[in-house]
């Protein structure tokens, strides 16, 4: 963050940036001169009663990462193999992860080319007698139609686990289902380098979270006084972060606040300053129903796959990282080994080949932000 204000022309403007807040090395200290470095100290209890509030999620265990989260709620379900889980073929291989580990299959179906978000109607369609839950993630915390996934749900008696990764304090995110993750990658709002959070919201399902996530031991009951002893109890491995890490995001939290004015302030910034451009080069721009999003990313569809490659060239030399984004799970190699779906999915494909992300991050400077849409008004289309 020490840059020099005045940018010279060379200055590449990064794709994102890590946020540093304001308390994080008093509390790294803190936790260093405690004696207590390990998990489940003061920081996690703090972290997790934030996450708590932010989300209104009554349940929520700090992880390693979403990934490990993910995890979770696969065993917590019992997901296992001939099992199936339905989920959105555009979104990032932890879901699938999650799901392949089991020896279950994943099922993946088409979205909304509107949002990125997974399509309820095949949802619908693709929900049969081996499915055993529905995974759903909200692009750029742009709110799935949960009403109409709950539907499916509550009709088929599944589980809904929610990637909640983009989504933070977005109003209704990590509650929709039964089981959420959080990442506190340092890509996303908020982070602690690598960490991650289960949400948990079927009460019934705490006591053993807290075990598998404290390698199949009941040692939270014991250090909260309930038992006498701990010992093996159920399968489990080891999810729960340091307390290094639940200091810098304990940090991170107490910001989000001004961190997501920050992140808003650049996203309205494209969406306003960009509007001509993108509606006179047939441009989609990011357009979320009711506005409803979490500042996490701002994305463009240009009209043809060859534009995508070309506008992130041009705006690379114009020092400007753009980004393309999820490679659609069933045309991967790992895709097509664990998963299935029920026809070509041209809209993931199609999405896909024809998105690019702008640079947005906390403490993006005007300048840079000037600097970043004055290269995208530069470009033309089809050239
Ligand atoms: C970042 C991300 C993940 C992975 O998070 P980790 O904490 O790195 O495991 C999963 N899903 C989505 C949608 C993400 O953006």
């Amino acid at each position: 963050m020490a840059r020099k204000s005045v940018a010279s022309a060379v200055d590449v403007i990064p794709f994102s940036r890590p946020y540093r807040s304001s308390a994080e090395l008093t509390n790294l200290e803190t936790v260093l001169g405690s004696g207590h470095v390990h998990g489940d100290g003061d920081f996690t209890r703090s972290a997790t009663a934030r996450l708590s509030r932010l989300t209104g999620s009554e349940n929520v265990l700090l992880t390693t990462s979403a990934t490990h989260a993910l995890e979770m709620a696969s065993s917590l379900l019992d997901i296992g193999p001939g099992d199936e889980v339905v989920m959105p073929s555009f979104t990032f291989p932890s879901a699938a992860d999650a799901v392949a580990r089991t020896g279950a299959t994943c099922v993946f179906v088409d979205i909304d080319p509107a949002t990125g978000n997974i399509d309820p109607a095949d949802v619908a369609e693709a929900v049969g007698p081996l499915t055993a839950a529905i995974s759903i993630m909200h692009y750029g915390g742009v709110p799935v139609d949960v009403a109409s996934i709950q539907s499916i749900a509550v009709e088929h008696g599944l589980p809904i686990i929610e990637d909640n990764a983009h989504g933070l304090g977005v109003q209704g995110l990590g509650t929709a289902g039964v089981l959420a993750a959080q990442s506190f990658h340092d890509t996303k709002n908020v982070h602690c380098g690598e960490g991650g959070a289960l949400l948990i919201n079927d009460p019934s399902m705490v006591a053993r979270a807290e075990i598998m996530r404290e390698k199949g031991t009941n040692r939270s009951q014991f250090l909260r006084g309930q038992v006498d002893k701990y010992s093996w109890m159920d399968w489990g491995s080891s999810y729960l972060p340091s307390e290094l890490n639940a200091a810098v995001l304990d940090s991170q939290l107490a910001d989000f606040g001004e961190i997501q004015l920050l992140r808003t302030a650049v996203w309205n910034r494209y969406s306003t300053e960009l509007a001509e451009w993108a509606a006179e080069s047939g441009v989609q721009l990011m357009d979320p129903p009711g506005g409803i999003h979490a500042s996490h990313l701002f994305f463009v569809i240009m009209p043809t796959w060859g534009d995508q490659t070309a506008f992130i060239a041009h705006l690379r030399s114009q020092g400007v990282q753009a980004a393309f984004h999820y490679v659609p799970l069933d045309t991967s190699p790992a895709g097509q080994r664990y998963g299935r779906t029920l026809r070509e999915l041209e809209r993931s494909a199609d999405f896909s080949r024809r998105l690019v992300r702008l640079p947005l991050w906390a403490g993006m400077g005007d300048d840079e932000v000037g600097r970043v849409i004055a290269a995208v008004l530069d470009y033309r289309v089809g050239l």
